[in-house]
């Protein structure tokens, strides 16, 4: 059975997409879409050698090889250009699920839609849309097994869309997530702070440098930022 957390990125593969699964590991997801969705093809991508073996072991034991091409290589670099509409990148760090965007950037003309869910540093792929003209259509958070999952869903558009009213709190914390105030959502800004509060702190027990003072100003922003969102509880 799927987790929650890929289940969630599976919503928002349509029927008839043609899909690359970049850092597929088991390629557990493009197989649940080929037998539960109906894509017309899926890319599983994998840069290391044992989640590539396991890969292809997956779709072959399930009989999927004509519908999941297993390709071995860094990011997007498996994509032919015009080959798929949709990328799904799941359970890697913000940052590297940014910079494979970033690299394979040649491969998205074709590609409509992303999927993606970062571990972490939601806001470095929030950043990454604004500079690249991906409108942050959708938002997600979930909670599975005492862990917090965000899924962040883009598509071409206007990147600032999202952002009208509160363009530092949207990046940080997520446009739509703080519109609906999920009780995960809740719960995992409300540990973010303590742990700031926690650094915070900390530093006003250090010597002061000019370094600590900037340090502890980015903090209040940031604790400040998180406030505001969350006091908007009926
Ligand atoms: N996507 C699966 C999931 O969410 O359950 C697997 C996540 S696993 C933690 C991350 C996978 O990404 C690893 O198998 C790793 O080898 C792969 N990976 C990391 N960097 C990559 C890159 N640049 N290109 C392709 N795969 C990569």
């Amino acid at each position: 059975k799927l987790s929650v957390r890929l289940a969630t990125v599976a919503k928002y593969v349509e029927k008839g997409a043609a899909i690359a699964d970049i850092g597929s590991d088991h390629a557990y997801l493009p197989c649940y879409l080929a037998k539960n969705v109906g894509i017309r093809f899926a890319i599983a991508g994998e840069v290391a050698a044992g989640p590539y073996q396991s890969a292809e072991k997956n779709v072959l034991s399930e009989g999927l090889s004509d519908t999941i091409s297993v390709r071995m290589g860094d990011g997007l670099e498996v994509i032919q250009p015009g080959e798929v509409d949709c990328i799904t990148i799941a359970g890697m760090g913000g940052a590297l699920i940014t910079s494979i965007l970033e690299n394979g950037k040649d491969k998205l003309g074709s590609v409509k839609r992303l999927v993606l869910q970062p571990n972490i540093s939601a806001i470095s792929i929030r950043n990454w849309f604004l500079g690249n003209n991906w409108e942050l259509v959708a938002e997600e958070i979930i909670e599975e097994d005492g862990k917090i999952y965000e899924i962040l869903i883009a598509e071409k558009g206007d990147p600032d869309n999202p952002y009208k009213t509160n363009k530092d709190m949207g990046l940080l914390l997520g446009p739509f997530l703080v519109k609906n105030q999920d009780a995960a959502f809740r719960k995992k800004w409300t540990a973010e702070k303590k742990n700031w509060q926690r650094i915070y702190g900390a530093l006003e027990g250090a010597a002061e440098t000019a370094e600590t003072i900037e340090k502890k100003q980015e903090l209040l922003n940031k604790i400040k930022l998180i406030e505001e969102a969350l006091k908007n509880e009926e």
